[in-house]
């Protein structure tokens, strides 16, 4: 084992270069105060460390000064559970907080004064941090805020941690009483191991913190690059990789599945007459229509491009996915379209397509439905018709039933 000096210089000379990573997250960032409370923590436990295993003279503190080096230590986990409530925006009470930060120096300083025992006065400091930890493990743990996989590398160092803690307590606490015979008294070198269990668990926080901070960010740059800023929906893009896991699922089920590919009928003069922004709420206000008539927790709604929507159904064949085209035909029409204090009445026409048996590409059934689309919109437009009919007309089969009007 490494002297206490190399040891804790290694632990500053480490805290200092996750210090500055934290600086810099906490300056670039989308988690600023998360990383301003972890730095904290940081600089407060190179504090606590300094003071306790700096001065080589005694291993034990003076009764003042071990109360300020467990008010470093309380206020430097206090300042992790802070940056976890702050990155996952969480609430956490105060009174806990607080007995977090303080609870160890008054158990120390209290204990002490009461019976002058440095490893006497440890057992409940070390409970109290033990307990404090696994209270910041969970605010990384629960439902509300899991994110990414790096958390747990967080969670399970910070239960580690407080696991040796605890430990510790026990066996100082039974090496006190004398009622355990078998328990060892603390080795000789237990500074050393326990600056190095400190950093050991340190270093995989603090690298699970910035893991999870860079997973975070990129997970949110994939979703932008999905997603379509104005109306909130999926992109192309997004509509494509969302799509080919159900392809999978129906090539495996052999479910049915259709899309819908609708657009807003004469968008252009809606621009015209009302001024773009006027068109641009339109479009917000045509997805939320859109979500409220189609499922979107299954079903698949993208802005396929400018004013055209695209809704992809698994579990539906063509006759269910013309029903609810139809829906949607009359929820755009039956009421305008509010911007500002101009009501703006909207109709909508729809192809459908459903996907046949050997089809496993989403472009070729768009393709068809964008066929229909073509035809209503030279046929008249408000209407949602399947693509199978237009294939009727086009192979110069029986001639197609009447378009599938909204109304
Ligand atoms: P049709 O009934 O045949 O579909 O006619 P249309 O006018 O809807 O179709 P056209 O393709 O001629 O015009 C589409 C218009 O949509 C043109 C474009 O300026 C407008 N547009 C595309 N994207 C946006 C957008 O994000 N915001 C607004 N306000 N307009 C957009
Ligand atoms: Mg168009
Ligand atoms: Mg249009």
């Amino acid at each position: 084992m490494l002297d206490i000096k190399t040891l804790l210089f290694a632990s500053i000379a480490a805290r200092a270069g996750f210090a500055l990573f934290f600086l810099l997250f906490s300056m670039v960032g989308g988690a600023r105060t998360a990383f301003l409370w972890w730095l904290l923590s940081i600089s407060l436990s190179c504090q606590g460390l300094w003071l306790l295993y700096g001065s080589s003279a005694s291993p034990s503190p003076e009764p003042l000064e071990g109360t300020i080096i467990y008010l470093i230590f309380g206020l430097s986990i206090a300042c992790v559970w802070k940056g976890g409530a702050a990155y996952f925006d969480r609430r956490i009470p105060t009174a806990a907080v607080i007995l977090a930060a303080l609870g160890p120096a008054t158990a120390y300083g209290g204990v002490i004064q009461v019976a002058p025992s440095e490893p006497f006065a440890l057992v409940p400091v070390l409970l109290l941090m033990a307990f404090s930890l696994v209270r910041a493990a969970l605010v990384f743990c629960n439902r509300a805020t899991w994110r990414s996989p790096s958390q747990w590398v967080v969670v399970a160092a910070l239960f580690a941690y407080a696991v040796a803690l605890a430990s510790s307590a026990l066996l100082l606490f039974l090496t006190l009483q004398g009622a355990d015979s078998t328990a060892a008294p603390p080795p000789p070198d237990h500074r050393q191991y326990a600056l190095f269990v400190d950093q050991f668990s340190s270093t995989l926080i603090y690298l699970g913190l910035i893991a999870m901070t860079l997973e975070h960010a990129h997970a949110q740059l994939k979703a932008h690059a999905a997603t379509d800023p104005l109306t909130g929906l999926a992109n192309r893009r997004g509509a494509q990789d969302r799509s080919v896991a159900l392809l999978g699922e129906r090539s495996r089920g052999g479910r049915p599945m259709a899309v819908l590919l609708a657009d807003i009928d004469h968008f252009k003069a809606i621009n015209d007459h009302y001024g773009h922004e006027a068109g641009d709420l339109v479009l917000k206000a045509f997805a939320r229509r859109m979500e409220s008539v189609a499922r979107p927790q299954r079903d698949i709604l993208a802005r396929w491009g400018g004013e055209e929507f695209l809704i992809i159904l698994p579990d539906r064949g063509g006759a269910a996915a013309l029903r609810l085209a139809k829906r949607l035909c009359r929820a755009i029409a039956c009421q305008p379209f509010l911007a500002g204090d101009q009501a703006i009445a909207v109709t909508v026409s729809i192809g459908v397509a459903a996907f046949r048996a050997n089809e496993t590409e989403l472009s070729t059934v768009v393709s068809r439905a964008d066929r229909a689309l073509y035809r209503i919109k030279s046929d008249g437009r408000n209407q949602a018709r399947l693509d199978d009919e237009v294939q009727d007309l086009k192979d110069g089969g029986a001639p197609a039933a009447p378009l599938a009007r909204a109304s």
